[in-house]
């Protein structure tokens, strides 16, 4: 038993086989799965995980026939010809290992394609095609799918498979009177609805035999109006240990729940209890999932009896060395996830290739690699942003002797006010990896020191990189300079005073943040999340509800301040924020009566308040300060400098990244990567 994480890094054993620890990587759709010609990668990027010492890989979703493909040509387990191709993956996973499981998907109304199927002919709203009803006969054929594809994985070399139930897929489409509106034996009662579930899992077994995982991904709450009570989703857990499941795993709300349940605001292992009711229920080990990122928690969770592992999917791609550092008694060297979304789940619902903003290397592993420079160099960089601290690292790591500056006496740059947003404490956690993996690498931290043109070059530097950031854009409003006007650099580091009334001019990432900044109560802890009770009572979430779906009516606490939040642009809102994550944060400022203004022109801004005109009207916002959120500007003046002098001055390579090179539509993904990249060539 290990000494760091006892309950955690313990093994569990299965009966036929045993899991090296209580740590489940998640499924994840990454964009690897679903053609043949990236199959390697998917292999190394799995092996990279094992090798990191977790207990259990899911796959992605792979479909058990073409009726269940995400959208058309996506991975699937159909032939032999399938099962072959997956042979690389497995064996790569074992002989680190690992063990592994394929992820079975059904996506039922959740197919992007006209031919989609599920249990009743009923649209989703987040999808535009309609289905068609299964008939009885497809309901069976689609069970012996599931059975086929299954033993196909087997022949893979899966250690198993997990059956996809949850998240408002085709199984759970079954599973809830919402979509479930069948008069045959698959529909009506609940012991019906749960019948095609049970069926699943009794012909996997059957087909595969007793010396194989069957994973099940359960709806824990459906978090929907017409969703399984909650009586409904104990029974059905009885009732698939009853059918032959080995592992019961979490599954939180369907895709169009209107409650996040992942996005970084989630308070850490909130939904943790809901799985601790139905593991009360059964006697196969449960799976806790959803918004567990540290070691400490996960330990917490299993040491507390309220589940048996933990699944972690994101937190696998930011750190593959997740489990291996917590074993080491090393947490504070882990990259955690940040649980953005921006570079994973953003990329998969935009069918691009999944990353990770804080490890750039996620799905890239045969293509972004780290090798050992056989020329050490003198590296500066100067700005100790995201894109400064990433270059710095992995340049020191591939043995350059580096030097980070920076002006301020902090390492960080802009994620010191990130972090200070309500809902995004996570970001902290950024900097505290980079400042322990500076310490790890050698890097030498030069802070409170502004550099100045041409200073740099006198030090016998190499290579020079300017990742010096950018700086808000104050627009030409008549009036800006009043007393009343501030920056959201001021509000948010400078503790700027701030009245009851507020126009905050700009509704991009960091005007939406300000708000959300503006509207809380300020907490006297602000490097700590929300609390778990009081979060779940905002979004109306209740474990012991009988309402079906677990919803209740929302108890928002009332805004500290009113709001109105403005742009000029006619577009909604909020509009261009993150796919998975924007609706968030507008359905946050909506529950706090923000006032959302477009197609604002900004006349000037006087004792009396904000003038504006809108729709030809003008109209006077009566406020007490107004928060300038208006964009940026790259601060790229040393880089601009020295090209200009580059004939005269040859003795350093110059080199620009992150904000410093492009603000528009910069944001830290861009900025981490580019460092990283960069550090990779020199
Ligand atoms: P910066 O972070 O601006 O760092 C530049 C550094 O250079 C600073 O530390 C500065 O002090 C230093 N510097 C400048 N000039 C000099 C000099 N001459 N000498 C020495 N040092 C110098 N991005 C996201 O992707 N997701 C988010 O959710 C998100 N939320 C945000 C919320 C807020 C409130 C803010 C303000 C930003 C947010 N961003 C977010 C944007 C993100 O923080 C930036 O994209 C990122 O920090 C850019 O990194 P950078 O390293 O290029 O620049
Ligand atoms: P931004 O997204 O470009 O938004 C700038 C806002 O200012 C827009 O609403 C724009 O709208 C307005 N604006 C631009 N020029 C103006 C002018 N001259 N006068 C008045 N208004 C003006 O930039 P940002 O909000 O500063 O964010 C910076 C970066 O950080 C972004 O790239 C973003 O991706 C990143 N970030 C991301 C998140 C996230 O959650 N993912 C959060 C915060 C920040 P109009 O032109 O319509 O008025
Ligand atoms: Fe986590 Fe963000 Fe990385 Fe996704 S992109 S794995 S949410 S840190």
């Amino acid at each position: 038993m290990s000494a760091t994480y006892p309950h955690l890094l313990a093994p569990l054993d299965l009966g036929f086989t045993s899991l090296r620890n209580r740590v489940v990587m998640g499924s994840m759709h990454t964009g690897l799965e679903d053609r043949l010609w990236h199959r390697k990668k998917l292999a190394a990027y799995f092996a990279e995980r094992a090798k990191g010492g977790v207990g259990l890989i899911i796959t992605g979703g792979f479909n058990p026939n073409r009726s269940g493909w995400f959208y058309p040509f996506s991975g699937s387990m159909i032939n032999m010809a399938d099962a072959l191709s997956h042979r690389v993956v497995t064996r790569a996973v074992h002989k680190e290992g690992g063990k592994i499981c394929m992820q079975l998907l059904h996506a039922g109304r959740y197919s992007y394609h006209p031919l989609s199927r599920s249990a009743s002919a009923i649209k989703s709203p987040i999808n535009p095609f309609k289905p068609k009803a299964m008939t009885t006969k497809q309901v069976e054929q689609t069970v012996k799918d599931f059975a086929k594809a299954a033993k196909l994985a087997k022949r893979a070399g899966y250690d198993g498979v997990e059956l996809m139930g949850s998240e408002g897929y085709l199984i759970n489409q079954f599973t809830a009177p919402r979509v479930n509106q069948r008069t045959d034996k698959y529909g009506g009662n609940s012991e019906n609805r749960r019948r095609f579930p049970v069926e699943i899992v009794e012909a996997v077994r059957k087909l595969c035999g007793e010396d194989f995982i069957i994973v099940f991904r359960m709806s824990m709450i459906d978090l929907v109006p017409g969703g399984s009570t909650h009586e409904e989703v104990l029974a059905l857990a009885k009732a698939l240990e009853g059918a032959g499941v080995t592992l019961l795993n979490t599954g939180i709300g369907w895709h169009e729940a209107r409650v996040p349940t992942i996005v970084t605001s989630v308070p850490r292992g909130a939904f943790v209890d809901v799985t601790a009711q139905v593991k009360e229920v059964v006697k196969i080990p449960v799976i806790a999932s959803n918004r567990i990122n540290m070691p400490d928690l996960a330990e917490d969770i299993i040491a507390s009896g309220k589940a048996d592992m933990v699944s972690m999917a994101r937190p696998m791609l930011a750190d593959p060395h997740w489990v291996n550092k917590a074993a080491a008694g090393n947490a504070d060297e882990i990259n955690t996830c940040i649980a953005c979304n921006q570079a994973c789940l953003d990329h998969t619902f935009n069918l691009k290739r999944a990353t990770c903003l804080v490890n750039p290397q996620a799905c890239y592993e045969t293509e972004l690699v780290y090798l050992k420079t056989r020329k050490p160099k003198k590296v500066a960089v100067i700005g100790a942003g995201p894109a400064g601290m990433s270059c710095a690292t992995v340049a020191a790591e591939r043995g350059h002797d580096v030097t980070l500056f920076d002006s301020d006496d902090r390492i960080g740059g802009q994620f010191n006010m990130a972090a200070r947003i309500p809902g995004k404490e996570e970001f902290w956690e950024t900097i505290r990896y980079f400042q322990k993996r500076i310490e790890k690498t050698g890097v030498k931290v030069v802070l409170g020191r502004r550099v100045a043109h041409g200073e740099l070059e006198k030090e016998g530097f190499d290579e020079i990189v300017v990742a010096t950031g950018v700086l808000p854009r104050t627009p030409g409003i008549d009036g800006v300079g009043h007393a009343k006007v501030v920056s959201y650099v001021e509000v948010l580091r400078g503790g700027a005073k701030v009245g009851d009334r507020v126009a905050v001019i700009g509704a991009g990432g960091i005007g939406f943040d300000v708000a959300e900044f503006l509207v809380h109560e300020s907490r006297s802890d602000f490097t700590k999340g929300q609390d778990t009770d009081e979060w779940l009572r905002e979004w109306g979430v209740d474990f012991n509800s009988a309402e079906p779906g677990g919803l209740e009516k929302p108890d928002v606490t009332p805004p500290q301040r009113e709001i109105y939040l403005l742009q000029r642009k006619t577009t909604s809102l909020g509009k261009d924020l993150g796919r998975t994550s924007g609706w968030v944060h507008r359905a946050v400022l909506q529950k706090k009566a923000v006032k959302m203004m477009k197609g604002c022109s900004y006349d000037k801004i006087d004792d009396q308040g904000l003038h504006i005109t809108q729709g030809g009207e003008s109209v006077l916002l009566d406020v007490d300060t107004v928060v300038l959120c208006a964009g940026q500007e790259s601060l790229k003046e040393l880089f601009e400098l020295s090209q200009n002098e580059k004939a005269t001055n040859a003795s350093a390579n110059f080199h620009l990244i992150g904000g410093a090179e492009l603000a528009a539509e910069l944001d830290a993904k861009r900025a981490i990567r580019q460092g990283a990249e960069l550090a990779a060539s020199l």
